[in-house]
Formats: C-alpha cells, structure tokens, sequence
C-alpha cells in the first residue's frame, strides 16, 4: 500500500508569494483603518472575543480556498454561490462578513436583505478573473456583434466569477449565470434560445474561456473550431465578422490566474512519479490539461470525490493550494500531491488574512461597520434577473 502523504509545492514557490518572508507583500493595501500587527500574539483571541460579542448579529462566510488562519473562524465554508445563499437564508444576521473576494462579497449583496449588510475584511481582495472582463469593453464587444449582425442570435452566458456589473449585462441581455458545476445545463438551456445545439446561435460566455472551452467540447459536442477568443484588447476583438458568424461559442479572453497555470507537463510529470494516481482538476484549467487528467470537476466536486476515494489510493489535484492542504489535512488515508510543484495560493483571496478579520470584526463591535460591499440597485436588479434565471436551470 502507497504510505500515505501530502506533496508540497517546493518552499522556494512559497517564499515568492511571501509566506514566512515578507507577510507584507501578501496583505492588502490602502486600508483606511488601524490593522492590528500580524505578529499581535492576541489576534486570536481578539477575534474569538468580537466575534462572541456579535453572536448571531453576523455571519461569518468563508470561501474554501481561504488561508486556514481565518478559516476557523467561518460559520459556514462553501463555493462562492453557496455562500451567498447561505447569507440570504439567515435574514436574522444584520452583518455578512464575506471571507473570500470582492465579486462574492457583491453576489451576497444581491440576494440578501436591504437590512443586511455585507462585509470584506480587505477591499484589495479582488480576483483577476472577474477582473478582465470590465463592464465597457463587455459592451463595446456586444457593439461588435451587432456589427456582425449575430447579435439577435447570441445570448450571454457569465460565470459566477464575475463582477455584478457583468452578471447585469447578462440579465439585461436574456443571459444566465454559471457556476462550474451546472455551466453544461447553462449552455444548454441558452443554445436552446436560439434555435438549439444543432442550429447557428451562439453563446457570449465570459470571463473564463477555459470553463466555457472546456464545457462546451467536452460535455456538450462541440469543436474547438466551433469556439473563438475575443480579444477585448483588439479591435473588434481581434475576429473578423465571418469569424463571428462561424462561431458558436464566443468566448472571453480571461482566466484564472491561479488555474490557468497547471499545465499538461505537470500532469505527466506526476504519472510518471506515481504511475497509480488518479489526476482531478478544476475545469477552469486549460483545455490541454484537463483532456489529460482522468477527473474534472468544480471545487466541490473535488471535496466529495476524495471523500469518497479508496483508502491507499493516490491522487493529484489541480486547485488552490489552500484547500488541496486541507484535504491532505483530513484524509491521511489517501496519498494527495499538489499537481503543479511551484503553483501558487490564490493571492487575492489570501489578501483576507487575520489581521483583516479582527480589524473588520471588532469595527462591527464598535458600531462602525468598514467595507461595505454595496451594488447599484439597477445593476442588482439585473443581476438578479440573471441570478435567477439559473436558479431556474433544470437541477436547481
Ligand atoms: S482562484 Fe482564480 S477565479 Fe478564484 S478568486 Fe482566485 S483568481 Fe479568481
């Protein structure tokens, strides 16, 4: 039997991103308040104090990939989506302390209360994915296909990594929301709007391109030619408008930062080191990557299918570090290596750090709320719109 272990990535990968080094260079910039010192002794014990003062006045959401420092201190851990519902199925918490980025921070805004107010312990918290994908240019390429003359025929289709700005143009186009475990049913139902999978419409599918590639081929039947890449750092998006035309998938230039750097060589580099492992992945990796792992799946996905691995088998997993430790951490059973040996923590995400934490929670205790997460209400409306569009997809 494989003794049981967990791969680290090589320190060296660690100290770039400053753990143990230079705590600085990971924390968040330009808050406005007093943050205790990271080497505060009492920062533990100053949270468990503040947040037993607060008791069921907040909420304390915390994404899985958090560090697990502040983990501990979450009343539930989930996806982004879960987490925003779990906040809105708790109307009694006046305060939703998101533990996790911006983007999830505004989702929880729209679905919970106008009497709730949501908070992020580091506005710096932001993720580079949601990121590239700024409202303008988002309506400057919508310009482009109406050009193109697809425009009748496309329907947007926005991942939950994205800001509320976005997820309104969708609403506001006749779009839906994704998440990584029901994109398949979202791409369904939006090609079913325009004429079905085998007609000429097309779906605009934003930010990542690698969860939009890889759903649309591998479990909808599609082609790689069947997919295109706007640009929205070229002029018409660096496509002609054939292109456009051909196309049945436009997807947006983006991708996540922290799973767009696996790559197929780690996955062969660790078959080769461990010939029984089973490779699972995030289908946020890239098309090459996840065509040459044996598994993929959304993060949660990922918690139950080593829950249910055999004991004594082997596994590489391709996402976030943070998580991939813990499960390490709770299966001692099983033999887990970090796909990538130099791949990082989601740096943004790791922005909320306990520092953050106490500082946002005992300004809760103090009666000044910092960093509120508040989105436009026409902009929520629409959201909302296409928030529920996908809570109304077949398997919700
Ligand atoms: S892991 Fe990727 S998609 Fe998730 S918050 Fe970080 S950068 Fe964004």
């Amino acid at each position: 039997m494989t003794t049981p272990t967990f791969t680290e990535p090589l320190p060296s990968a660690l100290l770039l991103l400053g753990r143990g080094a230079d705590l600085a260079s990971e924390r968040g910039v330009e808050c406005a308040g007093d943050l205790p010192a990271p080497s505060d002794p009492d920062l533990v014990e100053r949270a468990r104090a503040a947040r037993a003062a607060l008791g069921d006045r907040a909420f304390v959401l915390g994404h899985h990939y958090q560090r697990d420092e502040v983990i501990q201190f979450a009343d539930v851990t989930g996806d982004s989506f879960k987490l925003a519902r779990e906040a809105a199925a708790r109307p009694e918490a006046e305060f939703v302390v998101f533990c996790g980025v911006h983007f999830m921070a505004e989702s929880a805004d729209i679905l919970t209360s106008d009497a709730q107010q949501v908070v992020l312990p580091d506005l710096a918290a932001g993720c580079s994915m949601a990121d590239m994908a700024a409202i303008d240019q988002v309506e400057d390429a919508w310009d482009v296909l109406v050009e193109a003359g697809v425009a009748p025929r496309t329907v947007p289709v926005t991942y939950m990594n994205s800001t509320a700005a976005i997820k309104a143009f969708t609403g506001r186009h006749g779009g839906t929301v994704c998440t990584s475990s029901n994109a398949h049913v979202a791409l369904r139902w939006a090609f079913d709007q325009v004429g079905g999978l085998e007609g000429d419409g097309k779906v605009l599918f934003m930010p990542d391109q690698h969860l939009g590639r890889n759903t649309a081929v591998l479990q909808l039947g599609l082609t790689l030619d069947d997919c295109v890449v706007f640009d929205p750092r070229k002029p018409g998006g660096g496509l002609t408008a054939q292109q456009l035309r051909d196309a049945r998938m436009i997807l947006w230039r983006g991708h996540c930062s922290v799973h767009g750097r696996f790559s197929a060589r780690n996955v062969a580099d660790v078959r080769a080191a461990d010939p029984g492992v089973t490779v699972l992945v995030h289908p946020e990796c890239r098309h090459e990557v996840v065509t040459a792992a044996d598994m993929v799946g959304s993060t949660e996905y990922i918690i139950k299918a080593l829950d249910a691995a055999e004991p004594g088998s082997s596994w590489a997993i391709g996402t976030e570090l943070n998580l991939v430790r813990r499960l390490a951490a709770a299966h001692p059973e099983l033999t887990v290596h970090y796909l990538d040996s130099t791949v990082c923590f989601c740096s943004t995400m790791n922005r909320i750090d306990l520092p953050h934490l106490v500082w946002a929670l005992e300004s809760l205790v103090a009666g000044r709320p910092v960093n509120r997460i508040v989105v436009d209400p026409d902009d929520a409306h629409w959201a909302r719109v296409a928030l529920d569009q996908m809570l109304a997809l077949p398997g919700y």
